[in-house]
């Protein structure tokens, strides 16, 4: 399968290219040549387990052989502490399926955790090297860290703004020992981080002396990844319930998780809905509510990886509602930029895209539904999981089953489940890593000192592998 720019700026490259590359050359994001139809083969996949399924849904897209692409998969599905990978749940008048049994309790590692391998792989197959630079404010830096470490021809520099991230999210990064880590502990804020990225990544000289990647929610394999577990929620409770089709609600901030499920609907899944749930930042129901998509402030609440301006990934969703046709994606994201918002008209019964329902979730929805769902059912929910089931419960449709995306364990956000439960929320995990030995290196806030820092630190581009 090829792979080409929203913004039809580049040539057709290769699935290896795509996931090397991360953004695509024009400033546009990548996108498979044509969506596989796998209407044929759903009967076939039903029974599959998790990583037999991921193996058929990534084949359709990823030009590696078969061996190989089955061996990435078993390595990185079988560090999850749930067997099922991604268990589906009956709870009260839903479905929720736990997308938090990897290794840094968060969804993400459903993605990266297979990420890791296929850099790895990729960079033995071409003989190339990569240093990995990223600033995170929680969770994407612990899962990202977690998918590389001990990973060959591989480092990784994560920033983090000293002191203020949250102390269970700095110990999970900091208490990473192997020698291809690197967590910098920037005296500064989240801001700083993103600034001094910006603009290394900004200089491609120096991006491409030291090999520089990123591991940022674009990536086309951290999209393909999150496919997988479309389809496995909905046959096993299909199964369950014997119904012909289900909705999905899915707590959102990039967009990445969501539109995962929108293609697994291209594809040919009887997905009935796909609700999309947002918090306070709300930029994107109001485009699934109301037609306009604008910038706004961030604000801080309870469930922080959701706290987005703009949502990386909706670009890709522009793209097959403008019809494919790049010049059209390329009018709105100009229009986008010069005027900070763009708006679409709704159809002849008032909707923005039929398989799309949104809603936005306050601080006190988000409270009620940590608080209701422990009473009432015995489920403790994590604050973005609780956005997603709060919105999901008016659009419930006795014909199609609602499937609600758990996407973090409660015990990485204890203040939340405290506020509204009184409990205090645990993982073993967690409790281990709170005693553990850490490492980090401080840095001023300068980009000076952080590109100075790499100079040092990062594998070289070129030369023969090292032995660490
Ligand atoms: C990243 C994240 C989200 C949002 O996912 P997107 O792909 O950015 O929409 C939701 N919940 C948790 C816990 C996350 O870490």
């Amino acid at each position: 399968m090829n792979y080409l720019s929203t913004r039809g700026g580049m040539a057709p490259v290769g699935f290896g290219d795509a996931v090397l590359m991360g953004l695509a050359s024009d400033g546009g994001l990548l996108l498979p040549e044509a969506i596989p139809e796998v209407r044929d083969r759903l009967e076939a996949w039903r029974g599959l387990d998790y990583a037999s399924l991921a193996f058929e849904v990534m084949r359709l897209f990823a030009d590696v052989p078969d061996d190989d692409l089955r061996r990435m998969v078993d390595r990185s599905y079988a560090v999850f502490r749930d067997p099922e990978v991604a268990p589906v749940k009956p709870v009260g008048p839903l479905w929720i399926m736990e997308l938090f049994h990897g290794p840094t309790l968060a969804f993400k590692d459903v993605a990266l955790q297979f990420l890791g391998h296929l850099f790895e792989y990729l960079l033995e197959q071409r003989g190339g090297r990569l240093n990995i630079l990223g600033a995170t404010s929680g969770d994407t830096g612990s899962a990202a860290i977690y998918g590389v470490r001990g990973k060959k021809d591989i480092r990784i520099f994560i920033m983090h703004p000293r002191g203020r991230v949250s102390p269970v999210q700095e110990r999970q990064m900091t208490s990473v020992l192997d020698g291809n880590v690197f967590n910098l502990a920037v005296e500064g804020s989240f801001d700083d981080c993103q600034h001094i990225l910006k603009s290394i990544f900004g200089d491609v000289e120096f991006k491409q002396r030291h090999a520089l990647g990123a591991v940022n929610s674009v990536n086309w394999a951290r999209v393909m990844a999150q496919i997988v577990y479309y389809f496995y929620g909905a046959f096993r409770v299909m199964d369950s319930t014997g119904a012909g089709r289900v909705r999905f609600s899915v707590p959102t901030g990039n967009f990445g998780d969501i539109l995962a499920g929108y293609l697994a609907w291209k594809m040919g899944l009887p997905v009935d809905r796909l609700v999309l749930a947002t918090n306070e930042n709300d930029i994107l129901a109001q485009f699934f509510t109301r037609g306009v998509y604008r910038r706004g402030e961030v604000h801080a609440t309870l469930s922080p990886s959701m706290d987005i301006q703009v949502a990386s990934n909706f670009e890709r969703y522009l793209y097959y509602r403008s019809g494919e046709d790049p010049r059209k994606v390329r009018h709105l994201m100009e229009t986008f930029r010069r005027t900070g918002g763009i708006s679409v008209a709704a159809d002849a019964s008032g909707r923005i895209d039929p398989v799309f329902a949104a809603g936005r979730g306050s601080r006190e929805l988000t409270l009620a539904v940590i608080r209701r769902y422990r009473e009432d059912y015995d489920y403790l929910a994590d604050p973005h999981t609780a956005v997603g089931i709060g919105v999901a419960e008016d659009f419930c449709d006795p014909e199609a089953p609602m499937i609600c995306l758990a996407t973090a364990h409660p015990a990485k956000f204890p203040d939340a489940i405290r506020e509204a439960t009184g409990e205090e929320a645990q993982h073993a995990i967690l409790d281990r890593c709170l005693n553990a030995e850490t490492r980090t290196e401080r840095m001023p806030a300068d980009e000076q000192a952080v590109r100075a820092f790499i100079a040092d630190h990062a594998l070289e581009a070129g030369s023969e592998t090292e032995s660490e």
